[in-house]
């Protein structure tokens, strides 16, 4: 499987860390070596200068698609989930400025928090609430109407690069608040209220 990432698609976050509005979706993948098996702690990596948490709503596709409609796109995925995209803040702050991709910051062994998945039935797919809570404290408080791109835009557009297969998670961005992560803190993510992860730092 794989995992695709959207970026900047909050209009918020795209101001806290001062980037160009896109015109269309920022895209980038990680490998599956990047997710962060269940129930186990996320180790802050020996290069790493400052970990930032993205808490971001989770697409799980459920067939193969390629050039998928946006009218179509509600058919290929079937269950919504919640996760972190964990980045290397400094070293993708240095990749960016000189134009190079941003694998090392974002694409790194654990990177990817994959929470669990609700059916997209039991939410209201137009308004989605989801929060991350650091240490008691609500760091940031999503809702998926303000999206740049909606998920079925997204994977429309995905897909013209893109085959989509069943079990490939689209990561489809993180809203403001954003913040680096230390040692013992202990993250929960809430999706419409469900607990979808719970993990610790170290
Ligand atoms: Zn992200």
């Amino acid at each position: 499987m794989k995992i695709i990432c959207i970026g900047r698609n909050y209009t918020k976050h795209i101001e806290e860390l001062q980037n160009e509005k896109p015109t269309e979706p920022v895209i980038f993948l990680k490998p599956d070596s990047a997710i962060l098996a269940k129930k186990m702690p996320f180790f802050i990596p020996a290069f790493a200068e400052g970990i930032h948490y993205e808490v971001e709503i989770l697409v799980k596709i459920n067939k193969v698609g390629k050039h998928i409609e946006q009218k179509f796109a509600h058919k290929y995925y079937d269950e919504i989930g919640l996760g972190i995209d964990f980045t290397e803040r400094t070293l993708q702050s240095k990749l960016k400025a000189k134009g190079l991709p941003w694998e090392k910051a974002k694409a790194f062994d654990g990177s990817a928090v994959i929470g669990d998945f609700y059916p997209k039935t039991d939410f209201d797919l137009s308004g989605i609430k989801f929060q991350l809570i650091i240490n008691g404290k609500t760091v940031q408080d999503g809702n998926s109407k303000f999206m740049l791109w909606q998920i079925d835009e997204l994977i429309s557009y995905v897909s013209q690069f893109f085959t989509l297969k069943k079990g490939d998670v689209i990561f489809t961005g993180t809203p403001a608040g954003v913040g680096q992560v230390h040692p013992d803190d202990i993250l929960v993510g809430v999706l419409e209220g469900n607990t979808a992860f719970e993990l610790k730092i170290k």
